[in-house]
């Protein structure tokens, strides 16, 4: 006999989990036994459809949310000698591609009730030589895009938006276009809607929209279908760009996923308005604050512990909760105490004062439309049990 952790109740429920059904599967299986397994018709098709979703003139499909971001900034004009503010609580990749075009990354802090990029420190930090700031729509609700488009438009600084967590989230007044220069949304299987991998770059300019376009594609100006169609063998390499294509079996297993992302979305909410509410009256932790103005399109549920009430640390609760079958996890580290970042930039601990000490108590709990209610019901009641077990009280 295996030993069962005290209080089993069924199987592990993870923090995220992709689903896919018999229609996503014969999409794939049709691309496939087609004649074009990438840059074909199902690229357009995709896009298409993201363009009518998101409402934005251009859509540029690529191999991954962290492409995206690399696209978006060259489309954003940002290279070697040029600052970009990303702030500190959110994935790698949303630094990582400022160094990719030669920019410095500048960290900049978040709100301590949304994790949300904090539009004082950006103004604080905001020099000269700022070209670009990263926006990142953590766990799902919209970044202040008013104050930062306030900041940004007076001194002509482009907005890159990471909305990796975001997609289905609108602005109230302002289109996906304006919210921001460029957006990255992603396609990996941990997000709303999956290719498997994925991303796409969203823009309102033209020009932009055909920088990103060369960009995916080595900085070629026409792609193989195109000069089939032109009858020409020539093209031309204008800049210096990548393979960030996506395959037509990943843009059809995409474009049949946006069709079920509305009621995805839908139950998403309803999920974290049901833990909102029972996690109300529990004295040992708070759900990060939803702003009345702003739209959530909730790709991760996360919670602050009260570490002042408890008499363990964050990293024991989320022990507990795994070795009890709740796929707990952290979103994120600082992005610049990570060790490379140190290294490189010669980042120091006490950079952004609130995004450590929110790092030290957040929990990402679990999150994905196909949960059930007792699912919800069983995630609540092991966090209480645990907290209950440590608390000061
Ligand atoms: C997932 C994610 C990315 C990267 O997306 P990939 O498709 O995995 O490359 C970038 N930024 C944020 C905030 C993300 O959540």
């Amino acid at each position: 006999m295996t030993s069962k952790p005290d209080h089993e109740a069924g199987a592990n429920l993870p923090y995220g989990r992709h689903s896919v059904d018999e229609e996503d599967v014969s999409e794939v299986v049709r691309v496939l036994s087609g004649d074009w397994l990438t840059t074909g018709p199902e690229i357009r098709r995709f896009e298409q459809a993201l363009e009518e979703f998101l409402d934005v003139p251009h859509c540029v499909a690529v191999s991954s949310g962290t492409a995206a971001l690399h696209c978006a900034m060259q489309a954003c004009d940002v290279g070697p000698g040029d600052e970009v503010l990303v702030p500190a609580l959110t994935f790698a990749a949303s630094a990582n591609a400022a160094l990719y075009v030669g920019a410095t990354p500048i960290f900049v802090d978040v709100e301590p009730d949304t994790l949300l990029v904090d539009v004082a420190s950006v103004s604080e930090r905001i020099t000269e030589r700022t070209k670009a700031i990263v926006a990142v729509d953590y766990a799902g609700q919209m970044a202040d895009y008013d104050g930062l488009n306030q900041i940004a438009r007076e001194r002509g600084i482009a907005i890159v938006a990471d909305r990796c967590h975001s997609i289905g989230a609108r602005h109230a007044r302002m289109s996906t276009g304006s919210i921001a220069t460029a957006s990255a949304f992603s396609f990996h299987p941990v997000k709303h809607i999956t290719s498997g991998e994925g991303g796409v770059v969203a823009l309102a300019d033209p020009e932009r929209a055909a920088a990103a376009r060369r960009f995916r594609n080595h900085g070629i100006t026409t792609d193989h279908r195109e000069r089939d169609r032109l009858v020409t063998h020539s093209y031309d390499m204008v800049d210096l760009g990548y393979n960030y294509r996506l395959t037509d079996l990943q843009a059809a297993l995409g474009r049949s996923q946006l069709r079920r992302l509305p009621g995805w979305l839908a139950r998403r909410r309803e999920i974290a308005a049901r833990y909102d509410t029972m996690f109300a009256g529990m004295p040992w932790l708070v759900p990060l604050s939803k702003r009345v103005d702003r739209d959530h399109a909730y790709h991760i549920y996360v919670v602050a512990l009260k570490l002042d009430r408890l008499t363990c640390d964050r990293d024991k609760i989320f022990e507990e909760l795994r070795a009890n079958g709740i796929g707990a996890n952290v979103h994120y580290v600082p992005v610049y105490l990570h060790s490379f970042y140190r290294k490189r930039l010669g980042c120091q601990p006490g950079l952004c004062p609130v995004a450590e000490v929110e790092y030290r108590r957040i929990l990402t709990l679990p999150l994905y439309p196909a949960m059930t209610e007792s699912d919800i019901e069983r995630v609540v009641a092991t966090v209480d049990r645990i907290c209950r077990k440590y608390s000061c009280d």
